[in-house]
């Protein structure tokens, strides 16, 4: 992704199961202001958010017989801070307080099974780590078209947004 800049961060959202907000695809269009709020609570600098559509997809992995899925990506433009470790591990702790929120409870779950709500951290940047709690970029992005399709999405948006005339 050479045209992703420091200064974009992209986060994949998921749902399967209902949650306090109604249907995953409620839920997904609930939590859109609380995570911009979170975003400009976490980065205090104007951002830009960008939005996929809310798809509907099969569940990929997992136990067999899950529900199917809504799947969206946010792409925040205009992170003026220099992509950091601590930062993105502060950032993946609001993700996280967010799904909790929204009924996630881990300790209840089965790998990759059904969920309330998913938020996956998948690049701030160029920036690579491989923390026990964070590994950026997502290692999973690219197998998944079910994150590539909103993703590209959002930035063939931002790259026409940045050249109208292209
Ligand atoms: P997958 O990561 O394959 O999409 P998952 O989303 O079902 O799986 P979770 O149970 O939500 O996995 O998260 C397990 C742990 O993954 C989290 O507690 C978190 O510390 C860690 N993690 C590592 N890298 C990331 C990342 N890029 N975004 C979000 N969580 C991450
Ligand atoms: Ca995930
Ligand atoms: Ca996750």
């Amino acid at each position: 992704m050479p045209f992703v800049d420091d200064a974009f961060v992209a986060v994949a959202l998921g749902a399967n199961r209902p949650s306090v907000a109604g249907s995953p695809r409620q839920t997904l269009l609930a939590v859109r202001p609380e995570l911009e709020a979170e975003f400009v609570c976490w980065e205090k600098a104007d951002l830009c958010f960008r939005w996929s559509a809310v798809h509907d997809t099969a569940a990929v992995g997992g136990p067999p017989d899950q529900p199917r899925y809504c799947n969206a990506v946010l792409l925040v433009e205009g992170v003026s801070a220099p992509p950091a470790e601590s930062a993105a591990l502060d950032l993946l702790d609001r993700l996280q307080r967010l799904e909790y929120r929204y009924g996630r409870d881990r300790s209840k779950e089965q790998r990759w099974g059904p969920r309330a709500l998913d938020l996956d951290l998948l690049f701030w940047g160029e920036l690579r780590m491989d923390h026990s709690r964070l590994v950026l970029p997502h290692p999973r992005l690219h197998l998944r078209t079910f994150v590539v399709e909103p993703l590209l999405q959002v930035l063939v948006e931002q790259r026409c947004a940045s050249n109208p005339s292209s």
